[in-house]
């Protein structure tokens, strides 16, 4: 659940005085005032936004309403337990609690429909799952972040690999109910939510004390503390893609903590890192390497053993190559995942002149020089 923030809009921080609040809008506003931007969506959009914003922060009642809400009150959306129609229990409703925030029933209307979704829309984020009406399920088990170092062999091989992690399970010994044995809770009265309310405005959320669930153990389970959940050391087999790159996200679904109440389990999003390797490096699906050559194979070409990723490869090396040359090994680079093809091994070329020499070198040398 993301709702707006309205600070951040207009830029202010969270303890802005009603001065501050003021000159923030209207600076802004004169910046995307609908005047200034004739036929200007985006400045349009943004204009009713800050409107949008400043109704609320520069009244004194509705600011301290959205403070709360943003405080934390509607942290329960999260398992589908929120509902606004039973807040209060004073027969508070949606359109009193909206009412209630922007007096009236009036609101800002910044989609110029006015309806109640958009109102609805307008105070929290679209696309946030998790709001009831939008979706009823129970919260999903959170996801388990891990980073994968791979050497450069493995990245490009790919394969199987076993991957340990620390994730919460339902419990076995009360299947996640935290124990045995039920009465209602004495905190909701067993309805699962309580409410608050303050002048006329409403929220209900899932009561902390039996987690929205309306009963309570008599017999708390000794093996999760009451929990449900335990945390246990699970191993999962990862299947590496053959030429993962640095940074991809490799996502495995459901293998995440368990979710509340037989909600799915999150998933396990690994990250993949590639060390740096002594031999190669990588430049999209090539692979580059340097080949060391005494300035005698240079200049008389050689027959090599050259390392690849996978193995070893023969390379002619033309007489005269010099330093810089480069050759290429087709298909022994990393295979792209998304065409199937297979990049190449750049061999470079470096001529190793030797710093010190014998003097029967030198001699051999000078007499080769004569010749060149
Ligand atoms: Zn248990
Ligand atoms: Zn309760």
């Amino acid at each position: 659940m993301k709702m707006k923030d309205f600070y951040s809009i207009l830029g202010v921080s969270q303890d802005a005085s009603k001065e501050d609040i003021k000159k923030a809008y209207k600076n802004l506003a004169k910046k995307y005032h609908p005047d200034a931007n004739s036929g200007n969506k985006s400045a349009e959009d943004k204009f009713k936004e800050i409107t949008e914003a400043y109704e609320v922060l520069s009244d004194d009642e509705k600011r301290s309403k959205y403070d709360r809400i943003k405080a934390g009150g509607f942290s329960g959306f999260g398992d589908g337990n929120f509902d606004f129609s039973g807040a209060g229990g004073a027969g508070a409703n949606f359109e009193d609690i909206l009412s209630s925030i922007f007096g009236g029933g009036r609101g800002p209307q910044p989609n110029g429909a006015g309806g109640f979704g958009d109102i609805f829309e307008s105070f929290f984020d679209r696309g946030s799952s998790g709001f009831r009406g939008e979706s009823e399920r129970p919260s999903r088990g959170e996801d388990i972040e891990v980073k994968l170092e791979l050497t450069l062999k493995q990245a490009v091989g790919g394969g199987n690999l076993k991957l340990k992690v620390n994730r919460r399970d339902i419990c076995d010994y009360c299947s996640g109910e935290g124990g045995s044995g039920n009465a209602a809770c004495q905190s909701c009265r067993g309805t699962g939510s309580i409410s608050r309310s303050q002048g006329g405005f409403a929220i209900s959320q899932p009561c902390p004390r039996c987690s929205g669930r309306g009963k309570i153990k008599t017999n708390t389970c000794a093996n999760c503390s009451g929990q449900g959940f335990v945390s246990n050391i699970k191993q999962i087999k990862v299947n590496i893609p053959e030429g993962v790159a640095d940074g991809q996200l490799i996502r495995i679904p459901g293998e995440g903590h368990a979710g509340v109440r037989n909600a799915p389990r999150g998933n396990i999003l690994i990250t993949v890192s590639i060390k740096p390797d002594d031999q190669f490096s990588r430049a999209g699906d090539d692979l580059y390497y340097d080949l060391v050559l005494k300035f005698t194979e240079a200049a008389l070409g050689a027959v090599k053993m050259v390392p690849t990723i996978r193995g070893s490869a023969k390379v002619n090396i033309p007489a005269g190559a010099k330093s810089g040359t480069k050759l290429k090994l087709r298909g022994q680079g990393v295979k792209n995942h998304k065409t199937g093809a297979t990049g190449d091994q750049i061999i470079t070329v470096k001529i190793d002149v030797p710093s010190s020499l014998s003097d029967e070198a030198k001699k051999l040398l000078k007499e080769l020089e004569k010749h060149i």
